[in-house]
């Protein structure tokens, strides 16, 4: 499988995740490196396991309490930046049709508390991409190449030229 069959096999496996745009049709861009696809996949995997089983409960309009999924969240845009992965985060959509019967200001609370559970997993994707080389996903650390930063195992980063930072300090 090529790099290019991988990403398309995750964009296929997490179609709520990522969306094709709807003006252009074109699907989110992955732009990073074999070694983190895996952290990708799982962010994604784990964003819709959250849909899929979370449910929060909402003040009805009736004063009643209803339980309700979270908005489906999705990633616009996963590259890397300054050694690790960055995702961007597109909009949240609420899918659940019991949110009709829910009071709009519990319901705005509610999708800002999913939003922080959505935030929390982004953030924990990127933690491990800042210990994982880039290159083949063995444990890897922040490396650099004429000031350009990556995250790289020692192997990959002798074979792709990337020093230590402190080396490079100069
Ligand atoms: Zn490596």
């Amino acid at each position: 499988m090529t790099h290019e069959e991988k990403i398309a096999a995750i964009l296929d496996r997490f179609p709520f995740v990522f969306p094709a745009n709807p003006n252009t049709g074109n699907r989110p861009s992955i732009g990073v490196g074999p070694g983190w696809l895996p952290i990708v996949a799982e962010c994604a995997g784990a964003m819709q396991s959250f849909v899929a089983k979370a449910l929060f409960l909402v003040r009805g309009k009736n004063g009643e309490t209803k339980l309700v999924s979270p908005p489906q969240p999705s990633i616009e845009l996963v590259r890397q930046k300054l050694g690790t992965c960055r995702f961007l985060l597109g909009t949240e959509t609420w899918t659940d049709d019991g949110i009709a019967e829910c009071d709009p200001v519990a319901l705005h609370d509610a999708a800002l508390r999913c939003h922080d559970q959505v935030e929390g997993m982004i953030f924990f994707a990127e933690y491990l991409t800042s210990i994982t080389c880039e290159t083949c996903g063995r444990p890897g650390n922040l490396v650099s190449r004429k000031g350009f930063l990556a995250t790289r195992c020692p192997e990959c980063a002798k074979k792709e030229n990337f020093g230590s930072i402190d080396s490079n300090k100069h």
